[in-house]
């Protein structure tokens, strides 16, 4: 187990004590997954949102000048349907927090899971909803859900999200009793942020008994209280992503758009650092436009990207580490479930 101060050596590494950093992150990932990379396929099915935060260009002061949009069941099943058509097996729905998801889905779930004849992951990012509606759409067929702490500091969670982070928290608690594979997320280089805070962060990952975390480099987007301060660092970044695999080598680390968007080639880089799932954008054009994930001049993922780069590193993309391929019951982190997918 690494103690505070070697997670703390750690995020700090350059040089060759990053390269070493980097391979051990490897060695991890290749013994508990092998050569593989988890592929998703997401469908963001709505710009609108209640909560506020600082740094994100669709938080709600803004949605009156945002062109807001709600994607239809019909749409999103007509998405869903291009991801099968991939061969992707993980349909995650991700959207900003807002009651009417919960509607559109209920309509949706179940027509998404016979188009798979059940053998799908629906994983979902829709933040804070109350525990009878995780639990509705648990039994509706939701495999997983991504709920991001973004920054385990009390204080530093309600100045810049203006929600306590314990109400977060307790969601990421009612998911996990309700049965969902959880993953949480942290944003590394938010202004305000301490070298102890992102210790903390991957402490708390751990102490949650998530399944899955996410590291992105803080982006300062146009149109929000954040746009001027400094980007962040990719190398913090990446430096704790291979940290989280060392702490917890079974855990699904994406490789995300916003290390592509800081800076070329940052999701190959991701990859070096020990990451082991990559998501491909299937959103309709349009919406992609609008949805506003780090303003207007985002990094839209395609597969053919996901296939060159994981090419590169030496990998293979594969399917759902949740589903046993033959019942599609749900197995344990890195126990060989799933297919590849090319
Ligand atoms: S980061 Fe998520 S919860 Fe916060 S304002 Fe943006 S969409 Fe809403």
């Amino acid at each position: 187990m690494l103690t505070r101060s070697d997670i703390r050596a750690y995020l700090t590494a350059t040089g060759p004590a990053q390269e070493e950093l980097f391979a051990e992150a490897r060695r991890l990932r290749e013994e508990h997954f092998g050569p593989t990379v988890i592929l998703r396929g997401v469908i963001e099915i709505t710009n609108v949102c209640r909560v506020n935060c600082d740094y994100c260009p669709m938080r709600r002061d803004n949605t009156p000048e945002n062109d807001h949009y709600f994607m239809s069941s019909d749409d999103i099943v007509a998405r869903a349907r291009a991801i099968r058509d991939a061969g992707i097996d993980i349909v995650l729905l991700q959207g900003g927090e807002t009651p009417r998801n919960v509607a559109t889905l209920e309509h949706a779930i179940p027509r998404i899971r016979e188009l798979f004849d059940g053998r799908v992951e629906i994983l979902l990012n829709l933040g804070n909803l109350r525990r009878g509606q995780y639990q509705r759409l648990r039994d509706l067929g939701a495999t997983s859900y991504i709920l991001k702490h973004e920054t385990s500091d009390p204080d530093l969670h309600q100045a810049i999200r203006h929600e306590p982070l314990e109400m977060r928290l307790q969601c990421f608690r009612d998911l996990v009793d309700l049965g969902y594979r959880v993953g949480t997320g942290l944003i590394s280089s938010l202004p305000g942020q301490t070298l102890d805070s992102i210790v903390d962060d991957i402490e708390l990952a751990e102490a949650l008994g998530a399944d899955m975390c996410s590291v992105a480099p803080f982006v300062p987007a146009p149109d929000t209280p954040l746009q001027l301060e400094p980007a962040g660092s990719n190398e913090l970044a990446l430096n704790t992503i291979a940290v989280l695999r060392l702490h917890r080598p079974q855990m699904l680390i994406p490789s995300v758009s916003a290390l592509e968007k800081t800076s070329a080639g940052g999701q190959s880089r991701g990859l070096e650092a020990g990451a082991n799932v990559m998501t491909v954008n299937f959103t309709g054009a349009d919406d992609q436009q609008r949805y506003l994930i780090y303003g207007k001049d985002r990094y839209v993922v395609r597969k053919q990207h996901v296939e060159e780069l994981t090419r590169a590193c030496g990998l293979r993309l594969r399917g759902s580490v949740f589903l046993d391929p033959v019942t599609s019951t749900d197995v344990p982190v890195g126990a060989g479930a799933g297919k590849p997918v090319s």
